[in-house]
């Protein structure tokens, strides 16, 4: 299949203010033309191949849209105008099938397909556009507290552009860093629109199973879209992706798209671009990755620049990072998987020099560390090879948020009033091109990843001065806590203030471990206990330093201005109960026996200390009354209540009951026998506080029905 230039002939290109010559000797192949054509009639672009001219690349691949190079072969695509731009500079070249046009079978499911399979196991299939979009709103109605579908904006043609989010209460706005994965930004790369909807269902079905998964959802706020390009992805129509093209449905390169700190952008903004900047200039996106098809690699930035011209700030992390990614792939993979560029790592622009990638855009504007995921060969992947590959990538594609939680975090705020501020955090002799981080509102946190060293780090926010704390130590794969109070005198020295909890039942703000504060710094802390439980004190060294007497409660403020190391105790909550136990007179009735829950009291006492919130059943017996029992709930507070025993007239002898035994025994009572267990207050059923004949009348008139019995009423 290749073209004569395969043959010892170079073409050289020479460079002249912009224009390019070439020897006449080469003619461009006009079968090849034709099929060009025919391809941009059907797709709108063209998937073609030419060797790499020894100069002028960078000019070249700013027309058209180089998708890879392999040894000298430049493999590229282009739309009807770029393409005719191509066609003027005379350079031979082969026009190749293009990798949307495949001929096995995409085992393309309906969500009527979806709903039939268990999503743990099967996932070797593409969904339908329907189906893609259901499935993402089956994420947050099947985990609503979890995840949430966002919808950011809508391709050229109408076709949603959604984001799933992924956080524990998810409707709030935690403290935690923003990490976003993309995919499919080239609508045939297509391994990574399936491999991110994985990643979403992994998640979710993770929380509260898997440690690890928990513990990361608990420490970042996770958005993944997982077609970023859906009219290139279902260019014919919604039931197949097959046809895909890179473009969107105006054959624009979406990863030329961006703006870039080199040259504008040729093409106009396309509306999949514009909705993904401005979603995220509401962001605080610290790290993320957008995954590609067409090789097997990480492309870390900048693609505008190469290594030698200009590198990233974080170079050396890039590398960290990038090998971490990459050998933990080749430890869950054949040979030869991922081994793009030799090993599989390559700085962006040494592969290729682009301008207007989403990467660039990323670093460069939005102060996010963004690398480029390339994750098959095959483009449009046979959908039976999608489960290796999600073996093959998963366990780096959680490693790499992982990342975004170590380093430097904390908080930056008013020294008088505590409230969050908005604030750039920068690292002097170390950041550049803007990849300094800004704490993100409302809470005022930050989030800076950053390999392992000795910084010096200046904290500013409009109206406030300037902090600068210096020879702060960092490690990889941990995490340093530093809060900074701007308006504070401060010396740049910072305190160790370690916050610690007793036991359990609650949690402390604003970190838990060890955190650090500048000097001058007034510290606000915040214990808020757990339901059930309640804040008792703050101590240091086994001392006292602030209980819940103090009018604060559980909120402790100081100046920094040494290490402090401090403890938080909780207790669960428990309050009284206390009754009150009347006759249906009012008069107080001594000696009755009160079980509570579980808990029988002696006779007499009538309060149950410390009950733990709950709803309790209790009962009152006591004798010569009818017993009372019933239901009380306790969680508000300590607990009052009054309860009424009713006697029951006539029952003399305590039994339960009315009858002749009870008239036997009134006799004796006023024959002055005093028996045992004689319950005088049934007795008295006139209530004139004798017992006579006339009660013995009164109880034999009850015993034959001719006197309906009551209690006594006042
Ligand atoms: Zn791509």
């Amino acid at each position: 299949m290749y073209l004569s230039i395969h043959s010892k002939q170079y073409i050289t290109l020479l460079l002249f203010m912009g224009s390019i010559f070439l020897p006449a000797s080469y003619a461009i192949n006009e079968c090849h033309e034709k099929k060009a054509n025919a391809m941009l009639e059907k797709k709108g672009e063209v998937y073609f191949m030419f060797q790499k001219p020894e100069t002028g690349l960078y000019q070249l691949s700013n027309r058209i849209s180089i998708d890879k190079i392999l040894d000298r072969n430049v493999y590229a695509y282009a739309n009807e105008a770029s393409f005719s731009y191509f066609i003027g500079l005379n350079i031979p070249f082969e026009v190749l099938d293009h990798p949307g046009d495949v001929d096995f079978d995409l085992n393309m499911k309906t969500w009527e397909d979806l709903l039939m399979r268990d999503l743990t196991e099967s996932w070797d299939f593409y969904p339908t556009y329907e189906a893609y979009v259901s499935l993402m709103y089956y994420f947050e109605d099947t985990f609503p507290d979890l995840a949430e579908i966002v919808k950011i904006g809508e391709s050229v043609l109408g076709r949603d552009l959604l984001f799933a989010k992924i956080s524990p209460q998810v409707n709030e706005r935690r403290p935690v860093p923003q990490f976003m994965y993309t995919s499919t930004m080239h609508g045939d790369e297509t391994a990574g629109f399936i491999l991110s909807l994985r990643l979403i269902h992994h998640l979710l079905t993770n929380y509260g199973e898997d440690d690890a998964i928990t513990d990361l959802m608990n420490n970042v706020e996770i958005w993944i879209c997982p077609n970023e390009n859906p009219d290139g992805t279902y260019r014919f129509n919604n039931s197949t992706l097959a046809g895909a093209t890179r473009g969107n449905i105006n054959g624009v390169d979406l990863n030329r798209n961006y703006p870039n700190p080199v040259n504008d952008p040729l093409q106009v903004q396309q509306p999949e671009t514009t909705a993904m900047i401005n979603f995220t200039d509401t962001m605080n996106f610290i790290m993320s990755a957008n995954m590609h098809g067409g090789i097997e690699l990480v492309n870390f930035p900048f693609d505008s620049w190469t290594s030698n011209q200009n590198k990233h700030a974080d170079h050396d992390w890039w590398e960290f990072v990038m090998y971490e990614y990459v050998d933990t792939v080749h430890a869950h993979s054949p040979a030869g998987y991922m081994t793009g560029m030799g090993d599989g790592v390559t700085h962006g622009g040494d592969w290729y020099v682009i301008y207007g990638s989403r990467q660039d855009y990323f670093n460069y504007y939005k102060s996010c560390r963004e690398f480029t995921l390339e994750l098959s060969n095959q483009k449009l992947l046979n959908p039976a090879l999608l489960p290796a590959h999600w073996d093959y990538n998963y366990r780096s594609l959680l490693n790499y948020i992982r990342q975004s939680t170590y380093g430097l975090h904390g908080t930056v705020y008013d020294n008088e009033t505590g409230e969050p501020l908005l604030a750039e955090i920068y690292i002097p002799g170390h950041d550049s091109d803007n990849s300094q981080v800004y704490t993100a509102l409302p809470h005022g946190n930050y989030n800076r990843p950053i390999l392992e060293g000795t910084y010096d780090i200046r904290y500013s926010a409009e109206i406030h001065n300037t902090v600068t704390i210096t020879g702060v130590d960092l490690f990889n794969y941990h995490t340093k806590n530093i809060h900074i109070a701007l308006g504070a005198e401060s010396s740049g020295e910072i305190f160790e203030i370690s916050l610690s909890i007793e036991g359990e039942g609650g949690k402390v703000l604003p970190y838990s471990g060890t955190g650090y504060f500048n000097d001058g710094a007034n510290v606000f802390l915040n214990a808020i206990p757990d339901s059930g439980y309640q804040f008792l004190k703050w101590t240091e060294n086994g001392e006292i330093v602030m209980d819940d007497d103090e009018p604060a409660g559980a909120h402790y403020a100081f100046m920094a201005e040494d290490a402090r190391e401090l403890t938080a105790h909780f207790d669960s909550i428990s309050f009284y109960v206390a009754f009150n136990v009347s006759d249906n007179l009012g008069n107080s009735i001594h000696n009755a026996t009160i079980t509570l829950g579980d808990i029988e009291n002696a006779p007499g006492n009538y309060i149950f200390w410390n009950v733990d919130p709950g709803t309790y059943t209790y009962k009152v017996e006591r004798s010569c009354y009818l017993s009372d029992n019933g239901q009380l709930f306790a969680g508000n507070g300590n607990v009052y209540i009054d309860i009424t025993l009713n006697n029951l007239p006539g029952d003399v002898n305590d039994d339960g009951q009315v009858n002749v035994s009870d008239v036997v025994l009134m006799i004796d009572y006023f024959m002055n026998q005093e028996p045992n267990n004689f319950c005088f207050i049934n007795g008295d059923i006139n209530g004139d506080g004798l017992i006579n004949v006339m009660d013995v009348i009164k109880t034999t008139n009850l015993i034959f029905g001719r006197e309906m019995y009551s209690p006594k009423t006042p």
